[in-house]
């Protein structure tokens, strides 16, 4: 039933950001709670005053290394401690964090190591066989410090300075004081964006410091809150999670992948508040046959990065006390746009919520994305607000492409109802969602086209109860060649990270594409549903 009440501007009023670097956020929390638990891992934890005093360390640290305004540091760790210390220490000198997903092979770390010019990387000491095969095969001459976590320098990267030693060497007093101002960059993730190779996205300062206090105040998330965090923190929600915990006061506990027994074991040691998850694990909850009793505590249990299945939230909601809620972002708008509303009895599973605090919504024709449609008609969103990107780096076209008079063409098609309430209905955008994971379908297009038996292909995704989309490539071979699924699938997995690899491979004739030479992935994607439904 409609209720004019239900008008998002009432749950959503305008709110100040103040004009400041990200760490101030860090830093404020500290002044007004300096004893209180920041982190916790494993069995280590970390007050607030501990945690300045670390970041401050590393952002002298690092500073004395060299690291100027501007530089760039790739963050190459699971989540841990010195990821989220070295994240706001390279934010409290203007240097800009480029954090890369630890499952990467080096063909991967390469590319990102390149093409956003890092001059620094830190590294977990597991991952160094990766970097130093990378830097085996490529000279990267803005590559000047490598930083490994743990207190030794691996044998193959002699010049690695130890995390420790430059915590234990660097005072932990305030770092220089450094210019920064709202429009100056502050992170670097890859986001393949709506075509194309992965793409570094430009966040500012002002954007993350917006977006943690959109969220933040949004969901009423305060000092007492404590978050469970194993989403991947090289992930723009995992980035504004660790941030936002660390603004508002509250504790995090991290843990550097997900496993289904030992969060609910966390959830009931440190009284878990927020529990952050992506859809395969609403799922995995809804159908674990055991009792969610450790999850007493929990408030709330949000979904974000791809579309949330109903039924299985559903079952969910029936078992445990607090709410199941999703939310919708994505690294292009730091990530978060729209969430529920903290009144839990105005959940709507099936939605993704109201837009957050100053930001404004659109819906517009897909083709050419200048008209504006009515509500409760479908066409592509598009986004304004303070936590929209500054561009793609170094990618002018694709920047033209995705920001429009201000407005950031999100890719996604969706529909607003009567009260507001937006809903997610398809992506127009190639990007394929494994387990919440962007891929971009042409980085995978580009690597099998490397193969000598392999003349065209298209990488596309397939609908999946699980995982939301499994990867399929089409492979045309050249003639004359021959090559099996299993060779092309050996060849690629080797080469990407474990959510980027094919699950299957079908082998056709000719590739269908416009007159311009652009694949039709729509009419390849409709061949498999189509399928899919026995047609
Ligand atoms: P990423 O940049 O990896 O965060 O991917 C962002 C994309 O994930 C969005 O443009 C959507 O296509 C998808 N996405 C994120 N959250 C949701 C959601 N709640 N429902 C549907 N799609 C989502």
């Amino acid at each position: 039933m409609s209720n004019k009440l239900f008008a998002p501007e009432l749950f959503r009023p305008p709110m100040d950001f103040p004009d400041i670097s990200y760490d101030q956020l860090l830093r404020k929390a500290a002044e007004n709670n300096p004893d209180r638990i920041a982190i916790i891992y494993h069995n280590l934890s970390f007050t607030y005053r501990e945690t300045v005093s670390m970041v401050n360390s590393i952002a002298n640290g690092l500073y004395e290394l060299g690291l100027r305004k501007g530089d760039h540091i790739c963050l190459f760790t699971a989540n841990r401690p010195e990821y989220t210390i070295t994240f706001i220490a390279a934010a409290s000198i203007g240097v800009v964090v480029s954090p890369m997903n630890p499952s990467y092979k080096e063909r991967e770390v390469s590319y990102q190591l390149s093409n956003s010019e890092a001059k620094a990387i830190l590294i977990q000491s597991e991952l160094v066989p990766t970097l130093s095969l990378a830097l085996s095969q490529k000279e990267f001459p803005n590559l000047q410090h490598i930083i490994v976590t743990g207190t030794r320098k691996p044998e193959t990267l002699p010049n690695a300075i130890p995390f420790s030693q430059l915590l234990r060497q660097s005072s932990p007093k305030a770092p220089p004081h450094v210019d920064i101002v709202g429009d100056d960059l502050l992170a670097l993730p890859y986001s393949s964006g709506t075509t194309g190779l992965p793409k570094g996205t430009m966040l500012t300062h002002r954007n993350l410091v917006s977006n943690n206090l959109q969220f933040t105040n949004a969901q009423g998330i305060d000092p007492s809150d404590a978050a469970l965090l194993f989403l991947p923190f090289y992930h723009i929600y995992g980035v504004m999670l660790t941030g936002s915990f660390l603004a508002c006061g509250g504790t995090q506990i991290m843990m550097e992948r997900f496993d289904l027994l030992e969060s609910l074991e966390l959830c009931e040691k440190h009284k878990v508040t927020y529990y952050f998850a992506v859809p395969p694990i609403i799922l995995g909850l809804a159908n674990a046959p055991i009792d969610l009793g450790k999850m007493k505590s929990v408030k709330f249990i949000f979904s974000g990065a791809a579309p949330m299945p109903t039924d299985p939230a559903r079952r969910l909601q029936e078992k445990i006390p607090g709410c199941v809620m999703q939310g919708y972002g994505l690294t292009e708008a730091s990530p978060l746009t729209h969430s529920q509303p903290r009144d839990t009895s105005l959940i709507r599973l099936d939605s993704v919520g109201l837009p957050t605090h100053n930001t404004e919504c659109k819906i517009v024709d897909i083709e050419t994305g200048t008209r504006e449609l009515p509500q409760g008609e479908q066409g592509e969103l598009i986004i304004r607000g303070p936590q929209v990107m500054k561009g793609y780096w170094h990618a002018p076209e694709a920047t033209a492409q995705a920001l429009r008079d201000g407005w950031l063409y999100t890719g996604d098609v969706a529909y607003v109802d009567e009260d507001g309430y937006t809903y997610i209905v398809d992506r127009k955008k190639e990007m394929i969602k494994y387990n919440g994971f962007g891929v971009a379908p042409a980085e995978i297009e580009a690597l099998l086209l490397e193969h000598p038996a392999i003349l065209d292909t298209a990488v596309i995704g397939v609908p999946d109860d699980e995982a939301g989309e499994l990867i399929k490539g089409i492979v045309v071979k050249k003639p004359g060649k021959s090559i099996t699924e299993e060779e092309v699938l050996n060849f690629a997995n080797g080469k990407l990270a474990g959510y980027k690899q094919l699950h299957f491979v079908e082998f056709i004739d000719a590739i269908p594409k416009t007159a311009s030479g652009k694949i039709l992935r729509r009419e390849l994607q409709e061949r498999e549903k189509a399928r899919l439904r026995g047609q």
